[in-house]
C-alpha cells in the first residue's frame, strides 16, 4: 500500500528546542489548526525561550524522510504487534488500519503521522458524552488501549496523588547524564493526567522514555487540553501502546484525536510516537538499556531503584550527594512535600518560587508527594528555586 506520510501541521503552535526539556508548546485554541496537513514544510526555525516559563515563539515542522518511508513500505505486512490487539474490542477498531511495519525507523523526529494524520475513529464513535475506558492488563502485565472522550467533565479538579507505587511492564530504571532529568524511564500516562484525572491507574501508565513523554506525547496532550479548556468542546482521544511480540516495553504509542463539536477543525491528529531516547540503546524485551555515547551514571542505580521501590510516601529517600546538582536543603529531598508543577514546561517548583506567579493557571498543577515521583514522571526541577 502506497502511503504518504506527511509533515505535521500540528507542529504549528508547538515549540521544539532540541533535546532539552524546553519543548514548550505554545498552542492555544486560537492557534490550533491541525485539520490540514501540508505536503511540505521544509523550513525549520528555532528560537530560545526567553525565560523559563516563557512560551516564546519558535516552531519546527517535523517532516518524515521519504527514504525511510520507502524503506519501510517494502517491509513485511505481518505485524508482530497484532497479538496486542486481540485483547479488546476497542483495540481491534484501531488495529484494523494500523500496521507497525508501515512505520519508518526513528530518524530524529519524535513522531510520524499515520493515515495522513486522520484518526481511525468510526463516525458512530463521535460523541459529546465524556467517558474514559482502559484495557485490562494482558497476561504479561501490559497496558492496552486507553480511550476517552475528553471534556471538562473528566478533567482534574483535585490535586493528584502519588503514582510511585505503579510499576509498569518493563520498568527497568536507569540514569544517564545525557538524559534530561537523568532518569531514562518515566511513568508515562497513556491518557495524560491533565486530560483524564486518572492518576495511579496501572491500566494507564506505561514505561516510556523521557523523550516519548515530553518531546513526543506532551505537545499533543497540551494541545488537546488547551482546546477543551478554551472551547468547552469534546475531543475523542485514543492512545494505543504498540508492543512487538512479547516485549514488555512498547515500541511506541499510536495517538489519535478528533474534536467532536467541530468535526476535527480544532484538533485532529493520528500519530505514532516513538518510545526512544536519543543516544540510548533500549532492549524492548525487558526495558534494559545502555548509552551509545557514554556510560550510565553508575552508583546511582541504587538510588533509582530505591526510589522506585519506596512503598509509601512516608518512606524517606535521599538523593545521593554525588548526583545532587543543586544546593537544595536536605529536608527538601524527603519524600512528601508540596510542589507546583507546570504541565506545559514539565518543570516543578517550590510554591514560593517566583516562576509560579508567572505560570499560566491552566498549566499549574499542585503536587503533594515525593520529588522522585515527579522526576519519574518526567518533570525536572526548576533551576531557580532548586526544589
Ligand atoms: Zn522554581
Amino acid at each position: 500500500m502506497k502511503k504518504r506520510i506527511l509533515a505535521l501541521l500540528i507542529a504549528v503552535g508547538l515549540v521544539f528546542t532540541g533535546c532539552t526539556s524546553e519543548a514548550v508548546p505554545t498552542s492555544s485554541a486560537g492557534s490550533i489548526e491541525s485539520s490540514e496537513v501540508p505536503s511540505e514544510l521544509s523550513s525549520e526555525s528555532t528560537a530560545e525561550a526567553s525565560s523559563e516559563e516563557s512560551s516564546a515563539a519558535s516552531s519546527e515542522a517535523p517532516t518524515i524522510s521519504s527514504e525511510a518511508e520507502e524503506a519501510s513500505a517494502s517491509a513485511s505486512a505481518e505485524s508482530s504487534s497484532e497479538s496486542t490487539y486481540e485483547s479488546g474490542v476497542l483495540a481491534q477498531r484501531s488495529a484494523a488500519d494500523f500496521d507497525l511495519s508501515s512505520i519508518p525507523e526513528y530518524s530524529g523526529k519524535p513522531y510520524v503521522a499515520v493515515n495522513d494524520n486522520v484518526p481511525f475513529f468510526g463516525s458512530s464513535e463521535l460523541t459529546t458524552k465524556a467517558f474514559e475506558s482502559y484495557s485490562s492488563l494482558d497476561s504479561l502485565g501490559r497496558c492496552g488501549v486507553a480511550y476517552a472522550c475528553v471534556g471538562k467533565e473528566i478533567m482534574p479538579t483535585e490535586k493528584r496523588g502519588e503514582i510511585g507505587s505503579v510499576k509498569p511492564s518493563g520498568w527497568n530504571q536507569k540514569k544517564y547524564s545525557n538524559v534530561d532529568g537523568k532518569y531514562l524511564w518515566n511513568r508515562c500516562h497513556l491518557i495524560g493526567y491533565q486530560l483524564s484525572a486518572e492518576n495511579a491507574n496501572p491500566k494507564n501508565l506505561i514505561t516510556g522514555t523521557r523523550y516519548l513523554n515530553v518531546e513526543g506525547m506532551l505537545p499533543f496532550e497540551n494541545m488537546t487540553a488547551d482546546y477543551v479548556k478554551e472551547t468547552g468542546n469534546h475531543v475523542l482521544y485514543r492512545v494505543t501502546p504498540i508492543f512487538s511480540g512479547n516485549n514488555l516495553v512498547a515500541d511506541g504509542v499510536l495517538m489519535e484525536a478528533e474534536s467532536v463539536e467541530d468535526s476535527g477543525d480544532g484538533v485532529l491528529f493520528n500519530v505514532f510516537v516513538y518510545n526512544v531516547q536519543p543516544d540510548i540503546a533500549i532492549d524492548y524485551a525487558d526495558g534494559s538499556s545502555e548509552s551509545l555515547i557514554g556510560s550510565a551514571i553508575t552508583g546511582n542505580e541504587s538510588s533509582a531503584s530505591k526510589a522506585e521501590t519506596s512503598p509509601a510516601a512516608e518512606t524517606q529517600t535521599f538523593a545521593p550527594a554525588a548526583e545532587t546538582q543543586t544546593s537544595a536543603p536536605a529536608e527538601a529531598q524527603s519524600t512528601s512535600s508540596t510542589y507546583i508543577a507546570n504541565t506545559n514546561t514539565m518543570k516543578f517548583h517550590y510554591p514560593s518560587c517566583s516562576s509560579v506567579d508567572q505560570m499560566n493557571p491552566s498549566n499549574k498543577m499542585e503536587f503533594s508527594g515525593s520529588r522522585d515521583e515527579l522526576i519519574s514522571q518526567g518533570y525536572v526541577p526548576c533551576k531557580r528555586c532548586n526544589p
